[in-house]
């Protein structure tokens, strides 16, 4: 079947894959009837979706259905950010939008600049027939690296790049380290392998400043301070050796590195780490003693931790645990980040960087408050004059909102936004086009939690005028006169293209999913993706770039206690029930939330004389943010826990937690650091 489902009154089911931002990229099934989706559920034969879906894609039919989704283009009819907007026809929107983009390629093409990140991980609807529209047009280049790029290039100086253990083999674990993620909400399916192996008598340790769902089922929680992670894995490590619980055959053939690291890791006793953690110095000890004793030991390391100043020097610490315990001579041994590395993409094949005439600059999507405010100058080049934005939702998501918003609503940006909704980005375009969401078109994925690609079909026709990304830039492309060949491929043979001979595709075809073909073990004897093939504690590549190249621990920007105006850390992980900014106009979802909230300790609320329940302003120099208090120990003391990301427009004040979050960058990876910031609270009267 090419097609949507036949419009009959039997029901039909259609194979799909979850597009979201999380690394269990779910098998789907949707059951068509008349035509419409009546239901999304689990694949029961992909064995890592196993039939299951989060709650949160259960409710996918409800979230394309959406009476409040964009059906039709829309043309700003009132001031900029005024979400006032006419109808216009698809031929009026593409012209005016081809005319405007022209206009300002003739002068610098640079002044254009595409936003996109994982509002679908498709390769298709993702970074495909845009980002060759955006090549040929010469636009400036988007650095994306508002979620990931502090770990990954944490890894990629470690272990070679973005791999790992086989998640499957997580369920034969004897010690599972869960280390800055809250996989009850956020990678459900590990979560079933981690319940399994605690079946089986593994112990399970969470390490996280929040107290997380995940925390509250699992043996221990190590609730350090927010961005101390290298410091709790030097400590580590200095217990690794002075017990002698290395092993040295490992280190010695496949690792780079090692006397340099020892040395380093001496200097941090668990004394000197309790200090900086704020952890009790037994619970350190005791977490080395397992680590160094329970047999196959595995780390699911997850981002969360690298969104501080040293998120990539802590993902370097972290990474070269395994290797110095030889867990990765296990299945179940070793450490899993992200697995999408091991997906042999062919990105060049997809997104044609060979039809860009001339480098362009490159304007990092985490500094975008910054600089969609800077003016034209020799080293920054043109002012930003056009933005189109795709798979991103960047007034709610971007650090330092209200810099973020000043430039959205700059007069003279020409702004076009490709979306399911009117989000906080849509309501300050130009025009809004309205996108297909991933019933209604054809993708393919990889995924950075398992080893499976999965195929995308279309299960219904688009949802009213609604195109896919994919066919609005081939549109788009058309009227700017592009004629190069690779403008005409459907979307069809672009997931074709997508990892060429390297996937068997008859087999996505007929089945909907393909495993590759990684070993069990896929380090059991070295053999990292690095220059070394070693697992490298020291990285020669980042010494050459004048950086340190050992792991060490690196303060926080805005260290907890380094301020008397703002005495607490605040952190902003996504509510349980939301992805990012994605899904909190779904109503069933939100009433689970309820409202904004800020989970506070006891003993600071009581300071602060705030009552549970209460209105609180929370802020900082960059701004306050007001949302409901909820007093628990889910924070420890020093620490807030601002649940995100809230839609501003569905916030009180119409703020969202963004609005006291910064724009400096991480030590690798040019990343944010969302959970390197300092604020205050008071309880605001009624
Ligand atoms: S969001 Fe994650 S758990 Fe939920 S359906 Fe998608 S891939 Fe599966």
């Amino acid at each position: 079947m090419m097609t949507p489902a036949a419009k009959t009154s039997k029901p039909v089911t259609v194979r799909g894959a979850c597009p979201h931002d999380c690394p269990d990229t779910c098998a789907l099934l949707t059951t068509v009837q008349d035509g419409r989706a009546v239901q999304v559920q689990g694949h029961p034969d992909h064995t890592h979706t196993a039939g299951v879906l989060c709650t949160k894609v259960s409710r996918y039919t409800e979230r394309s259905y959406h009476p409040e989704r964009v059906l039709q283009p829309l043309k700003r009819c009132g001031p900029k950010g005024s979400g006032q907007f006419q109808p216009v026809s698809w031929e009026q929107a593409l012209s005016d939008v081809a005319e405007r983009l022209q206009a300002i390629a003739a002068h610098d093409p640079q002044a254009i600049l595409p936003y996109s990140y994982a509002g679908t991980m498709g390769l298709v609807q993702g970074e495909s027939m845009a980002a060759r529209f955006f090549n040929r047009l010469g636009a400036s280049e988007l650095d994306r690296t508002i979620c990931s790029s502090a770990g990954g290039e944490g890894l990629r100086h470690t272990l070679g790049g973005k791999v790992g253990m086989k998640v499957e083999h997580f369920a034969q674990s004897r010690l599972i380290l869960i280390w800055g993620s809250n996989s009850v909400g956020s990678n459900v399916h590990f979560w079933r392998l981690a319940q399994q192996a605690k079946r089986e008598g593994a112990r399970l340790v969470c390490i996280d400043p929040r107290r997380s769902e995940t925390a509250d089922k699992c043996h221990e929680h190590l609730q350090l301070l927010p961005g101390t992670d290298a410091a709790l894995a030097l400590a580590l490590m200095h217990e690794l050796i002075v017990h002698d619980w290395l092993d040295h055959d490992y280190i010695a053939q496949y690792t780079l590195g090692w006397p340099a690291l020892r040395e380093r890791a001496l200097q941090w006793p668990p004394e000197r780490a309790a200090q900086v953690c704020g952890l009790p110095v037994q619970q350190i000890r005791r977490l080395a003693r397992d680590y160094g004793t329970l047999k196959p030991a595995a780390i699911r390391l997850n981002y969360g931790m690298q969104r501080v100043r040293g998120g990539g020097n802590a993902t370097r610490a972290v990474a070269c645990l395994p290797a110095l315990i030889g867990a990765w001579r296990h299945p179940a041994g070793g450490l899993l980040m992200s697995s999408s590395g091991h997906f042999p993409v062919q990105q060049a094949a997809l997104q044609r960087p060979d039809l860009r005439r001339a480098a362009s600059r490159v304007i990092n999507m985490s500094t975008i408050g910054d600089d969609l405010l800077r003016s034209s100058d020799a080293s920054f080049g043109p002012r930003i004059q056009a933005l189109v934005v795709y798979n991103s939702n960047p007034v709610a998501v971007a650090p330092e909102s209200a810099k973020v918003v000043q430039g959205f609503k700059r007069e003279d940006l020409f702004c076009v936004v490709l979306e399911h909704f009117l989000t906080d980005t849509a309501d300050h375009a130009d025009y809004v086009l309205p996108a297909t969401t991933q019933l209604e078109h054809w993708d393919i994925h990889l995924s950075y939690g398992h080893t499976d690609v999965l195929l995308n079909r279309p299960a219904i026709e688009p949802v009213g005028q609604a195109r896919s990304n994919s066919e609005i830039f081939r549109q788009l492309a058309r009227r700017m006169g592009f004629d190069e060949p690779c403008f005409d491929d459907d979307d069809l043979s672009l997931c074709r293209t997508a990892f060429g001979s390297a996937v068997n595709f008859e087999q996505l075809l007929n089945q909907g999913f393909a495993s590759l073909q990684v070993p069990p073990a896929p380090f059991a004897q070295g053999g990292f993706p690095t220059v070394s093939g070693r697992c490298e504690f020291f990285s020669q590549a980042l010494a050459d770039q004048g950086l340190d190249g050992l792991p060490d621990h690196l303060p926080n920007f805005e260290a907890p206690g380094s301020s008397e105006r703002y005495r607490l850390a605040m952190i902003s992980p996504p509510a349980r029930n939301f992805l990012n900014s994605t899904f909190v106009n779904v109503k069933s979802l939100r009433d689970v939330e309820v409202e904004p909230v800020l989970e506070i300790h006891p003993e600071d609320a009581a300071a602060r004389q705030i009552s549970d329940r209460a209105t609180v302003r929370v802020f900082n120099d960059r701004g306050s943010y007001h949302c409901t208090a909820r007093i628990s120990d889910r924070a420890r003391p020093g620490l807030v826990v601002g649940l995100g990301i809230w839609w501003r427009k569905m916030g009180l004040q119409g703020t969202n937690v963004n609005e006291l979050t910064h724009q400096k960058l991480t030590d690798l990876g040019r990343a944010p650091a969302f959970y390197d910031c300092l604020v205050e609270v008071e309880a605001v009267s009624a």
